[in-house]
């Protein structure tokens, strides 16, 4: 009858509609199985350096001559510099993800900005050349200065990383009629145009097997939060001439002091 083929029908869509839970069910599970491997792998590999590199120095050995304590001091420092990286891109995260992070706008001079993710990029920075390029007719802008230095650590942090010691990075910003436009650019290996949006996704790495550099793949999410709450966009595309990675920001113009209420 008519009302047993409904039946049936309903029956098989519940059936359907099961089988889809089920499914997104065990991706989700696969992904927080994947997340979860990734962090305690994260958390565990610089762990592990710091407890070696202290247990060799807490051993008194006369033999370990000052040049291999230096070392083992380096390293430590090293890698809980890079703990307290991961652990501070995870809590921005989290607070971009639930939209806590809203930035706190003042103006800045985006020099100062730079230079300070600059300095805080240090040893990396010092096999590289960072040559800053900001037009001299910049404006002042309207910016969170703490959220944006990490935007530029990010990317200057992953210039120097991704791209041979002694090539060039090159931060360059430029104000159009319409926004600023800043670049970061280096001539390090590029990303695949296949990736090229895929990396501002969370715990996306780009496969490069065995050659693969150190990271968190959240880097680039985390600049990509911040500089949408500030109203702009973020990209990646090949540098001049199709070598190296260019990552392009846009971010809206400040707004004009003239149609300030109040400012003289
Ligand atoms: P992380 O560097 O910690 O892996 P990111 O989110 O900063 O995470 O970057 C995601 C991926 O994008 C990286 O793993 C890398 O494969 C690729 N990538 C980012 N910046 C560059 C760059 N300047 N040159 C080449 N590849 C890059």
């Amino acid at each position: 009858t008519l009302a047993d083929q409904a039946a049936v029908a309903v029956e098989r869509t519940t059936l359907v509609a099961d089988i889809e839970t089920a499914r997104v069910a065990t991706e989700r599970e696969r992904l927080r199985a994947a997340l979860l491997s990734s962090l305690s792998h994260d958390l565990r590999t610089p762990l592990v350096s710091i407890m070696g590199a202290a247990t060799t120095l807490g051993t008194y050995d006369e033999k370990l001559e000052a040049e291999g304590r230096q070392d083992l001091i380096q390293t430590i420092q090293d890698e809980a510099e890079r703990l307290n990286r991961f652990v501070q891109n995870l809590l921005d995260m989290t607070k971009l993800g639930s939209g806590a992070l809203k930035p706190r706008v003042d103006w800045v001079d985006l020099n100062d900005v730079v230079s300070s993710a600059v300095k805080r990029t240090e040893r990396l920075a010092r096999r590289h050349g960072i040559r800053i390029e900001i037009a001299p007719d910049m404006p002042l802008l309207c910016l969170d200065a703490v959220l944006m230095e990490q935007v530029f650590f990010n990317l200057l942090d992953n210039a120097c990383k991704y791209a041979p010691p002694g090539t060039p990075v090159k931060v360059w910003a430029i104000k159009t009629p319409k926004h600023v436009a800043i670049e970061v650019s280096d001539l390090g290996p590029g990303i695949p145009p296949e990736d090229r949006e895929k990396v501002f996704d969370m715990f996306y790495r780009v496969n490069l097997g065995d050659s693969q550099t150190a990271g968190t793949g959240l880097g680039l999410a985390i600049c990509r939060g911040i500089i949408e709450a500030h109203g702009g966009s973020i990209h990646a595309e090949p540098g001049l001439h199709g070598a190296g990675t260019c990552i392009i920001i846009h971010l809206p113009l400040p707004p004009d002091l003239a149609d300030i209420k109040g400012y003289e």
